[in-house]
């Protein structure tokens, strides 16, 4: 009995990686939506190896798309034990179907534990608290990051980085240099800031344009996102001071002092405030790290209370 249901189970699923397989072949790639896929076995390996131990994990995945790293992703699940589940989040809905066709026997298995999730939603969208609380410990998030939204997916995953242990994201080259970018270096900015407000990131490796299709013109980074929040340890509001590092890199070509100043602080209480965080007066927001900038606010925030 248990033979024949292997045997049916694996009938069905001959069909369904036949019918997906035409589908996708047909289905034209929405540039529009970032669709850059992964084809090359070892890239999509090492991605999944630096996500770590899966065993009893919820891993979020981002932008699914044809389900390269998603079937690295469930057969390191279903290898490392039970309780563990990939929940993958589409936004494109031809692709959804697809992988709801593709991961049909991991869906209906529910019941036992099912091993896989498809939504088809757009992860701006998706309450990844919600997600945590319902995995019962944070989540590891995963993703070939669509590049035209990069940005506001990361500021969407430092909301909620109280959910999250841990992400492994592919982004474009220029997005990867800004990350990973230390104080003084060109690349430095408000996203540089804001990103590594919330942890330490690590670049981890990079991909060359043919493991995907179409192939991106240059190389494409994997970094790790470990959520550390550095807000307690630096005595800021989070909102508070976002609101604070927008104004300090307002306009990239003024100085810290002239931003702060066009923001309506009082030219004293700026000089004596970069003063306390011993920051020369001409100095630049691009060179200032995140202790810096948080004395500059705590002191400002004292002076005009
Ligand atoms: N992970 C797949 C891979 O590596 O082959 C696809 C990566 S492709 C760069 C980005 C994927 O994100 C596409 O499948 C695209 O449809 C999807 N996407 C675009 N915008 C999205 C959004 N707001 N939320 C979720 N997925 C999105």
């Amino acid at each position: 009995m248990i033979a024949h249901k292997t045997l049916t189970e694996k009938v069905y699923r001959i069909r369904a990686v036949w019918v997906l397989s035409t589908m996708l072949r047909e289905m034209p790639v929405k540039s529009k939506l970032g669709q850059n896929f992964l084809h090359d076995a070892h890239a999509i390996e090492r991605i999944a190896t630096a996500v770590g131990d899966l065993a009893g994990r919820t891993v979020v995945e981002i932008g699914p798309g044809r389900g390269a790293i998603t079937h690295a992703l469930v057969a390191r699940v279903k290898s490392a034990g039970p309780a563990g589940r990939v929940v993958a989040i589409e936004l494109d809905r031809e692709l959804a179907a697809a992988l709801k066709v593709d991961f049909a026997l991991e869906i209906a298995a529910a019941d036992e534990g099912a091993t896989v999730e498809v939504v088809e939603k757009s992860i701006l969208d998706f309450d990844l608290t919600a997600a945590a609380e319902e995995a019962g410990g944070p989540l590891l998030v995963v993703g070939n990051l669509p590049y035209y939204i990069t940005s506001d997916i990361l500021l969407h995953l430092g909301k909620h980085h109280r959910a999250i242990e841990r992400a492994v994201l592919m982004v474009q080259r220029e997005v990867a240099d800004r990350i990973t970018a230390s104080p003084g270096g060109s690349e430095y900015g408000l996203l540089s800031a804001t990103v590594q407000l919330y942890g330490p990131v690590e670049r981890l490796f990079s991909l060359p344009p043919s493991a995907f299709t179409p192939p991106p013109q240059v190389h494409s980074p994997v970094f790790g996102w470990k959520m550390a929040p550095q807000m307690e340890k630096l005595g800021v509001e989070e909102d508070e001071f976002f609101r604070f590092l927008r104004k300090c890199f307002a306009q990239k070509r003024k100085t810290l002092s002239n931003n702060l100043k066009a923001a309506g602080y009082e030219s004293l209480q700026i000089s004596k405030a970069l003063q306390s965080a011993g920051v020369v007066p001409q100095a630049r927001a691009e060179t200032l790290d995140l202790n810096q900038f948080a004395k500059v606010s705590n002191y400002l925030a004292l002076v005009n209370q």
